[in-house]
């Protein structure tokens, strides 16, 4: 059964209520990229197919339905190889429908739900339901920082690792020996997981550790030996490059394919939320472009109501904008860390400080001439004057996001 028809039988069992409530789920992080999406639903396949065949899980994907779209690396690999259509997912507003359906069919037991790509609870819907007693963990892969929460979970696998989805893949693996011609005649589980592998990896370059490198030593042998159209690996092509760099290539740049977006797309596409043990409700937006690039493709004004929008939209008291890019002339791979706030709010207002060794911040921003007068326009122009925008060079580039949140976090709780 392809990944595609087990998302088919899903559907059409979840449509004729042949599934028993209630519902069991598993869900990627709230960023939805890549490999919290992929980590997922081969989670919920690979549950179904070598676990509990009796049993249905559901793959969330943990934004809402209409956000899908601005992540188009996803949506190639997803529909363009393997003609999984947005219809056979499920998104945040479905969540909240399975949800109320269980609770108007008085059913006692709580809902089930794995995380993947994540440790703790992510999404203000999934954390109300958490809240009001539906929903319990029972199972967790991720490679973030241990949360220290679920722990009964089982499996319960967090370490670091390049992608989750490495993670997830070797659990499976893992269950049964020589269990070959499973991964055989399955070949687009691995034409799915690569892609999360490739992307968060840089095609194997960056953050790779040890289950990375033997989870892609495995996919190459089973997509040579299945001679996968998608990845005919090993297969040299007349420039030279193997069909994993054109993969590779060609997901990445459908990821950087920006056009048509507005600022407000650039910081829901890779957007997460937490709420710090003090109460501070802070969102964090990846961006894959410097701020130079910002202040060059939108208006200032457009910047300011952003911002200011983003707080109100998503009920957030700080904004956060970890931006990384690389310059194309040296090649170099540069971060920036950058924040906006409204009001008067002490720790905030020196938050710069609290992290600024950490991140090794410095003033040196990347077409800071350029952005001077947009931070100028910003700091002063907003409404009753009560915007904060500020943006550093943050020459710890290995701080990543993963690392940037808890960083934040130990400054606002201390
Ligand atoms: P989270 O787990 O919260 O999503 P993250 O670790 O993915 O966080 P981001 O700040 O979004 O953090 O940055 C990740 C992106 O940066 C990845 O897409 C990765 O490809 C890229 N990246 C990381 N390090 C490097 C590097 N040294 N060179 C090139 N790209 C890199
Ligand atoms: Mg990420």
């Amino acid at each position: 059964m392809s990944v595609r028809s087990y998302l088919i039988n899903l559907k059409n069992a979840i449509n004729q209520k042949t599934i028993k409530l209630p519902y069991t789920f598993v869900t990627g992080n709230q960023s939805a990229d890549v490999d919290s999406v992929i980590s997922s639903i081969t989670y919920a396949y690979l549950t179904h197919n070598l676990k509990t065949p009796q049993q249905y899980i559901i793959p969330l994907i943990n934004v809402p339905k209409a956000d899908l779209k601005l992540r188009r690396d996803i949506i190639r690999v997803l529909e363009t190889y393997h003609n999984i259509t947005e219809d056979l997912l499920y998104f945040v507003e479905d969540f909240d429908n399975f949800i109320s359906e269980s609770i108007n069919s008085k059913v006692l037991q709580k809902t089930e739900l794995s995380l993947v790509d994540h440790n703790g609870l992510q999404g203000v819907e999934i954390n109300k339901s958490y809240d009001e007693g539906y929903l319990k963990v029972v199972g967790i892969i991720d490679h973030h920082a241990d949360e220290g929460k679920f722990l009964n979970a089982s499996p319960r696998i967090i370490r670091s690792c390049g992608s989750n989805s490495s993670l997830v893949f070797q659990y499976f693996y893992n269950l049964k020996q020589n269990n070959e011609q499973f991964w055989v005649d399955n070949k687009d589980v691995i034409e799915l997981l690569i892609a999360p592998l490739l992307i968060d990896t840089s095609n194997m370059t960056q953050k790779v550790e040890e289950p990375d490198l033997e989870v892609f030593d495995i996919y190459k042998k089973i997509l040579s030996v299945t001679k996968s159209q998608i990845i005919a690996s090993q297969i040299p092509t007349q420039s030279n490059t193997n069909q994993v760099d054109l993969f590779y290539k060609e997901i990445k740049k459908a990821k950087k394919d920006l056009s048509g977006f507005a600022f407000i797309d650039i910081l829901r596409k890779d957007y997460k939320q937490f709420k710090f043990l003090k109460g501070d409700n802070i969102g964090f937006s990846s961006i894959g472009k410097p701020l130079k690039w910002v202040v060059e493709s939108y208006t200032k004004e457009e910047i300011l109501k952003t911002l200011s929008d983003s707080l109100k939209l998503n009920r957030i008291d700080l904004l956060v904008i970890t931006s990384s890019y690389t310059v194309k002339d040296t090649n170099e791979y540069r971060r920036e860390f950058c924040y906006y706030y409204e009001g008067i709010n002490a720790v905030y207002e020196i938050l710069d400080d609290l992290v600024e060794t950490q991140l090794s911040l410095n003033n040196q921003v990347y077409g800071g001439d350029e952005i001077d007068p947009v931070l100028e326009y910003v700091n002063s122009a907003s409404i009753d004057n009560v915007g904060h925008f500020k943006i550093y060079n943050q020459v710890n580039i290995h701080a990543s996001r993963k690392q940037v949140v808890p960083i934040v976090k130990e400054a606002l709780e201390k």
